[in-house]
């Protein structure tokens, strides 16, 4: 029998280098690497991996077109359902998605989907000259708003574009993109394919206003006098504490300020940038997802002595993707697991000094299916600390909920709607992390694409 390939594995720069800039962390398959991996691919005729993949990326497809060396069409398929490849690439938690349901990855390693994506993403970018793509005009007349420039508007906006709506995005920020900018640390999705990634979206014929805090410039229901529908996808950016004392001392950051500040006010580019994050030598970070691993790992690469992880359940239970957790362990982020912390205490001036924890073990599983945290009884310890940053999820943006009164929504804030996306407001749809809370970018790019498709039925009916 035939010995079975092994998957490619993409080049990492060593952690003593890394650690001291904000440059990209993986580098990439090679074309030789590419190819390679692109042939494991069993062309399955009932491909399990498009089923996995929220947006429907037509990956055979695309897979069998690199594996032909025809790399500039492997984009172009990619590109018919999935606007923002080379950070889907990236950033999705494809071993949750699509590679998950690879049929190669039941006897050994699914395709590597989303290094694949990245690949031909990127050398598109190096080696086709800017698309100017747009089917603008079929229906022209017929006006659509967007709010918000994260994935789930961007891709509501291309998706309709293309059908020939005229599409105008309204951005709060002076900046677009979202969290995809001001959130996710340049380490892991660098900032100049974002920022080429949403010019693609502009060639499908998208308008960007930004500036624009809809809520306070406009209502919603002042666009709709102009505009036919309105999709909402002003994402969540609210963030949460834990209501404990000393959460308001100095020293304490929530980590949607801390990596907005690194991010926007170039914080990381000090001296270039004379706009600084206060950063201590002993770093806590507070929780376990995706956005406790970056804030921890923009820490360290700010100057940190010692960047400490407080979770109050296990590593095994973290919600952050594997990889990025590996790459943390790597990087000497210390995991507290099993720690949960209940007060700051702060030095005469106000500055936090120690954060006093209190041991947990697992109980039986809760409502997400992960088993619950219970407290050790008298098992309080106290750990130096002069910098807590907290990052244990955000809440969807309250200020268009609060100034449309008839936009129905949970209780936690979340925005209410239909199968299709349709809100309680008629023409007026929603997705993204304003309807789930903090979720993911491929999530909101999927709502964004049904919205889009239920729009495009409202409009043409
Ligand atoms: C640090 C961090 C790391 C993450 N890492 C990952 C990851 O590795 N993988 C992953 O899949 N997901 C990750 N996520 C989650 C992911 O980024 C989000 O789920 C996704 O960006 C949500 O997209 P969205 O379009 O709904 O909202 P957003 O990206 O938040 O975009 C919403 C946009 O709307 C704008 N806006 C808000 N209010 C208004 C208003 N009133 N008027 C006009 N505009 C407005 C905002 O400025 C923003 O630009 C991470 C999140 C964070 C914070
Ligand atoms: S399931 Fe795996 S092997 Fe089958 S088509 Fe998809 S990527 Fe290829």
């Amino acid at each position: 029998m035939a010995e079975k390939k092994k998957r490619q594995q993409m080049v990492e720069r060593p952690v003593a280098e890394r650690t001291r800039d904000f440059q990209e962390v993986p580098l990439g398959y090679t074309p030789e690497q590419a190819i390679e991996e692109a042939k494991r691919c069993l062309q399955c005729k009932n491909p399990l991996c498009v089923k996995g993949c929220p947006v429907e990326v037509k990956i055979p497809e695309f897979i069998k077109l690199l594996s032909e060396g025809k790399i500039a069409e492997a984009a172009q398929k990619i590109k018919e359902t999935n606007g923002l490849p080379a950070i889907c690439g990236r950033v999705c938690p494809q071993e949750e998605q699509c590679e998950l349901k690879c049929i190669l990855g039941v006897k050994g390693e699914p395709i590597a989907i989303g290094t694949l994506e990245r690949f031909v993403a990127d050398w598109e970018r190096a080696n086709v000259k800017a698309e100017v793509a747009s089917s603008k005009g079929q229906v022209a007349g017929k006006k659509v708003a967007v709010i918000g420039s994260g994935p789930a508007g961007l891709t509501c906006a291309g998706d309709l574009a293309r059908l020939g709506y005229q599409i105008t995005i309204f951005e709060s920020l002076h900046v677009t993109g979202g969290v995809l900018t001001y959130g996710i640390p340049e380490f892991r999705l660098p900032k100049a394919i974002v920022n080429l990634e949403v010019e693609y979206v502009k060639t499908l014929g998208v308008e960007i206003k930004t500036d624009m805090l809809i809520g306070n410039v406009y209502t919603v229901e002042e666009l709709l006098k102009e505009y036919k529908a309105v999709f909402i996808g002003s994402g969540a950016g609210l963030p949460k504490f834990m209501g404990i004392p000393g959460e308001n001392l100095d020293g304490v950051y929530s980590a949607n300020e801390y990596l907005f500040r690194v991010n926007m006010m170039k914080a990381w580019k000090f001296p270039e940038y004379l706009t600084p994050v206060k950063i201590g030598k002993k770093v806590a970070v507070v929780g376990g997802g995706n956005v406790a691993m970056d804030s921890a790992r923009v820490s360290l690469r700010l100057g940190a002595e010692e960047v400490t992880i407080l979770y109050r359940r296990t590593q095994e239970e973290m919600p952050a993707r594997k990889e990025e957790i590996h790459r943390a362990v790597e990087e000497g982020i210390i995991f507290k697991i099993l720690t949960l912390p209940v007060k700051y205490h702060a030095n005469k001036d106000g500055w936090v000094t120690e954060a006093e924890c209190i041991q947990m073990e697992l109980g039986e599983p809760d409502s997400s299916g992960r088993r619950r945290p219970v407290e050790i009884p008298n098992s309080a310890f106290r750990i130096p600390v002069d910098t807590v940053i907290v990052a244990i999820g955000n809440s969807p943006n309250p200020l268009i909920p609060l100034r449309t009164p008839s936009l129905k929504t949970e209780k936690w804030g979340g925005v209410i709607i239909t199968e299709n996306g349709a809100t309680s407001i008629p023409s007026v749809y929603a997705g993204g992390d304003i309807v789930r809370g903090a979720a993911t970018v491929i999530s909101a790019m999927g709502d964004g694409k049904r919205a889009a498709k239920a729009i495009h039925a409202l409009l043409s009916a």
